[in-house]
């Protein structure tokens, strides 16, 4: 501001009605809102001060220790107490700057602002830092500049200003954490006092909040690493294994690379159908049974037939335990061919015996289906001469039992069937 002021050639302190220059001034005290008053003062003992006081015409400013103290040395700003003697000697803190003017380097004077104490420690004490803290300003003698708003003991502030010069920039007293900065020209500490208790809660906040970040970092980069590395293995293997057997070229495995992602999702869909179905005859397999048939159990209108093939033994005894395989699947194949539209599902229940789900038919349709079927295997010639096949079956109503019961049930009439000569349908 007073490197500015000497610019401003036209200004003449000499000349009382310079009003260019008060004007100037004017606006720089508007901005500061603790100023009480601003001082634009020559050697010869010539000023302009603002506000206007009545009679300040027989002041001196040469004699104020802040004038002297500007004038002294450096071009450096200074801070210091003073009393403001128009206005009843109240202490204020001058803030004053030697103007040396830009083209010689002269000093032409000095420019004063007088701060009001207590605004600035007003100033100083809503200036807060993100916790519960305390400000002052002293000197590095341990002098009260501006206190916190209360007195601190003469004796404390003689230990803080001890430690200050010891320590460089933060020191603990009394479970109380300091930090300072200087400033005047390092005569002044503007000192920051927190209770070492608030700066520990802060200190875990931060720490707690920055725990669970990295926590769920380290979950969310856990997920990714364990699926990355489930999906690439896979590729990385056939990759690997195909380059070896020259069975790819580096440059197809781009393609490679696409084709796989695209089909894991197929091979899931694979393995679930897989470990619901039966190898051999292409039925739905036993796990599936006990699952559908309790879903199908609680609805009306729904048939268990259990079905047994007749002499199975002897036709693997008599043509081996090929033809037995190729029978079993002849067997569902005709089963799943005359179904038809109608909810039948049908199931390698165990070995070589077979089981049906009929779901909301009537137990007519259901007869004549099993009747059809078995008429099929019972008259459809194998290419072994002579190979007859035939089958039992036992067909009972589900009406919501418990499974093992409906199950035994089915069997019983199964039995029946045998009993009676085999390669029939027996109905409850
Ligand atoms: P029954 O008319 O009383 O049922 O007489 P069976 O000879 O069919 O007697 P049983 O039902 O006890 O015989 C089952 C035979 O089926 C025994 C087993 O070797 C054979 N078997 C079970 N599963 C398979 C299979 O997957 N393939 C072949 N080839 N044989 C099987
Ligand atoms: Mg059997
Ligand atoms: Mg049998």
């Amino acid at each position: 501001m007073a490197r500015i002021a000497a610019d401003q050639h036209k200004f003449d302190v000499a000349t009382e009605r310079d009003r260019s220059l008060r004007n100037w001034l004017i606006e720089r005290l508007r901005i500061m809102p603790d100023g009480i008053s601003i001082v634009h003062a020559d050697h010869h003992g010539n000023f302009i001060r603002l506000p206007y006081v009545e009679g300040a015409a027989r002041w001196d400013p040469r004699k104020e220790p802040w004038f002297t103290i500007s004038i002294e040395d450096s071009d450096e700003a200074h801070l210091s107490i003073t009393k403001d003697v128009f206005a009843n000697d109240e202490q204020v803190i001058t803030l004053s700057l030697p103007i040396i003017n830009s083209s010689d380097g002269s000093n032409s004077g000095v420019l004063a602002l007088n701060l009001d104490i207590d605004k600035s420690i007003d100033i100083l004490n809503n200036a807060f830092p993100p916790m519960k803290s305390r400000t002052f300003v002293m000197t590095r003698e341990g002098e009260m500049v501006l206190n916190p708003g209360y007195p601190i003991e003469p004796v404390k502030l003689k230990a803080l200003a001890q430690l200050a010069r010891e320590y460089r920039g933060n020191f603990s007293l009394d479970s109380h954490y300091y930090a300072y900065r200087s400033i005047a020209s390092q005569s002044w500490l503007v000192v920051h006092e927190v209770e070492e208790k608030e700066l520990n809660n802060l200190v875990w906040a931060q720490c707690i909040n920055i725990f669970w970040g990295m926590l769920f970092t380290l979950v969310v980069l856990f997920f990714c690493w364990w699926a990355t590395r489930a999906a690439l293995n896979t590729i990385f293997m056939r990759i690997a294994t195909s380059i070896r057997a020259g069975t790819v070229k580096p440059a197809a495995v781009e393609e490679l690379i696409f084709e796989e992602i695209h089909s894991s999702q197929q091979r899931q869909e694979k393995i679930a159908h897989e470990a619901l179905t039966d190898g051999l005859t292409g039925l739905k397999n036993r796990r599936a049974f006990d699952a559908d048939a309790a879903r199908f159990n609680g609805k009306p209108n729904t048939w268990l037939a259990m079905i047994d093939i007749d002499d199975f033994k002897t036709i693997n005894d008599t043509w081996g335990h090929p033809v037995g395989d190729v029978v079993l699947k002849t067997i569902a194949d005709l089963g799943l061919r005359l179904r038809g539209l109608e909810n039948i599902t049908l199931y390698r229940y165990g070995g070589e015996e077979l089981a049906v789900l009929f779901d909301g038919i009537s137990p007519e349709k259901a007869q004549s289906y099993l009747e059809k079927w078995r008429i099929t295997v019972n008259t459809r010639n194998f290419r072994e001469n002579k190979l007859k096949v035939s089958f039992s079956a036992g067909l009972s109503r589900m009406g919501g039992a418990a499974l093992p019961e409906v199950i035994a049930r089915a069997d019983k009439l199964l039995y029946q069937a045998k009993k009676s000569g085999k390669n029939k349908v027996i109905a409850s």
